[in-house]
């Protein structure tokens, strides 16, 4: 290959590529596929796993090991059904759905009006695109579903299926599914299948302070499954019934969340941004609808194939949650606070704590780092009669969440080549994830491990055997470079470290 290249083009890629793309490199696979699927779920294959897996270990890592007073949990999936009544799930977990006479389809009603929004906001129209929104907001505030549905027939919305503004009223559905736990099956014994992974740390909140000695302010993170029975599925992992949640709450003084508000909101920010997620394809995106004990909420949306949507949210949610469940389960939530209030000269004293929450979908930053990821590059390749230009189709993944680091090349399978290879493996795979790949050509092998997002190939050659040396190439630039055996750990492991990305928080 010529180390000659021209800059690359990139090419506009679309859901469609990713998802095919997904599924042809073990990524994501749709679920129970030899069924014919099930709506809204899918499965992570070999490679799939490996970077969701590496994208929980860099979330879990920021949270609890750069800051000594963020811990660790993983509650159960099942709770206390008086947990949800608490919450407010039980009579408030819904969303507004509506149907279409004429295709049968069923749609989230403030899903139309924002896809609407989005349309006027593309078309330059941006303050039409807010006073909808803000419309919006007002009206699912206010629970006035016949307004949400005269807005909706005011915009002309039309089905995209059948084409017709033929609707329903708007109604609201809960999206918690629920179970039977026990042999008996009756009302007493209905349980969920938690919407959300935030109330598990909430009923955790006083075993959590005291075991782990944490004074306010402290947070408790975990990453765990969560369910809702959304009512459209749609985008691919985007929106599922069955997803991932990784949820930090961040317990504060009253009249302290303000600021931890913000701080929470930039680091948030920095951490995707370190991730590889770039500045200009990321936006805040404040709430139209705040829930009544909410001081404030955030969106951090990332820009999709399918426009700017939400990936994170930051809440400010005061006392909410551990009053209710004080309140429900007669048990206190209160905190001792034995600083010195200035104003007063005595401690702070007892209080519920108010609570800065941050929670991301596992999935959705999947997603989203696929998308940025996936590119397809015009190369040239060869010298004088012999070059040629060519489509590459290449992951830029950060190498720290790259599912396997590098891959190990003997050029030919004679020579005691393939037995060098394996011993540069077996020295190695301690540290990294690492494969060797002994068929086909050299190029062809190149074209796969830049197709899962490998950083670096290693080629092993006859010189290797005389001098213990290898070329390395790089995944994004194609570039070789000579180095010793010996070099091969420090050097990966430089490139692949998490810190590397911590740095940058
Ligand atoms: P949306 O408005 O898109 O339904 P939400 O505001 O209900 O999302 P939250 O309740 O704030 O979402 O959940 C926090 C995070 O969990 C979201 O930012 C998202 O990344 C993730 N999430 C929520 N619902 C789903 C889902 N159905 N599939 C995948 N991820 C989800």
């Amino acid at each position: 290959m010529s180390n000659e290249q021209k800059p690359a083009a990139t090419a506009e890629s679309t859901l469609a590529d990713i998802v095919s793309h997904a599924k042809e490199y073990g990524f994501v696979f749709p679920s129970s596929e030899i069924y014919d699927g099930l709506a809204a779920v899918y499965d992570y294959g070999p490679n799939g796993v490996e970077l969701k897996n590496n994208l929980k270990q860099l979330w879990w890592k920021a949270m609890t090991q750069l800051n000594q007073n963020v811990v660790g949990i993983d509650a159960a999936i099942f709770m206390h059904p008086l947990t949800w009544k608490a919450s407010g799930h039980v009579d408030g977990f819904s969303d507004p759905m509506i149907d279409n006479l004429d295709s049968k389809k069923r749609y989230r009603a403030d899903v139309l009006l924002e896809d609407k929004a989005a349309e006027y906001e593309k078309n330059g129209e941006i303050a039409r695109a807010e006073t909808l929104l803000a419309e919006m907001g007002r009206l699912l505030t206010a629970e006035d579903l016949a307004g949400v549905k005269q807005l909706i027939l005011d915009e002309q919305i039309i089905c995209p299926v059948s084409k017709t503004g033929n609707w329903t009223d708007v109604r609201q559905f809960n999206l918690m599914f629920s179970t039977q736990v026990g042999a008996v099956a009756d009302d007493s014994s209905k349980i969920y299948l938690r919407p959300e992974t935030a109330q598990g740390i909430f009923v955790n909140f006083l075993n959590v302070q005291k075991s782990a000695r944490q004074k306010v302010p402290f947070g408790i993170a975990q990453i765990g499954k969560a369910f809702r029975n959304e009512i459209v599925a749609r985008q691919f992992i985007f929106r599922m019934r069955e997803f991932e949640q990784m949820e930090m709450q961040f317990f504060v003084r009253p009249g302290t969340e303000g600021e931890w508000y913000q701080t929470w909101k930039e680091t948030r920010r920095r951490w995707h941004e370190a991730l590889g997620l770039p500045a200009d394809k990321l936006r805040f995106h404040d709430h139209d609808k705040l829930a009544h004990y909410a001081k404030a909420a955030v969106d951090i949306e990332y820009e999709f194939p399918f426009g700017f949507k939400e990936i994170e949210g930051i809440h400010s949610r005061s006392d909410f949650d551990l009053t209710q469940h004080q309140n429900l389960s007669r048990k206190k939530q209160q905190y001792f606070d034995n600083d010195i209030n200035p104003e007063t000269g005595k401690p702070y004293g007892n209080y519920v704590p108010y609570v800065v929450e941050t929670s991301v979908g596992a999935d959705r930053l999947f997603l989203a780092t696929l998308c940025q990821a996936y590119q397809e590059e015009t190369i040239t390749e060869g010298e004088g009669e012999k070059q040629q230009t060519k489509t590459r189709k290449l992951l830029r993944l950060h190498p720290a969440v790259a599912p396997i680091k590098a891959a190990i090349f003997p050029l030919v399978k004679k020579d005691g080549l393939p037995d060098k290879a394996n011993e540069i493996y077996n020295s190695l795979r301690h540290d990294f994830r690492l494969v060797v790949e002994e068929k086909d050509s050299i190029g062809t092998r190149y074209t796969r491990q830049d197709l899962i997002g490998t950083p670096f190939c290693i080629a092993v050659d006859h010189q290797t055997l005389e001098d213990n040396t290898v070329t390395v190439r790089h995944r994004d630039s194609r570039e070789q470079t000579r180095m010793p055996i010996s070099e091969l750990r420090s050097y990966i492991g430089e490139a692949v470290s998490l810190s590397r990305i911590f740095e940058k928080l």
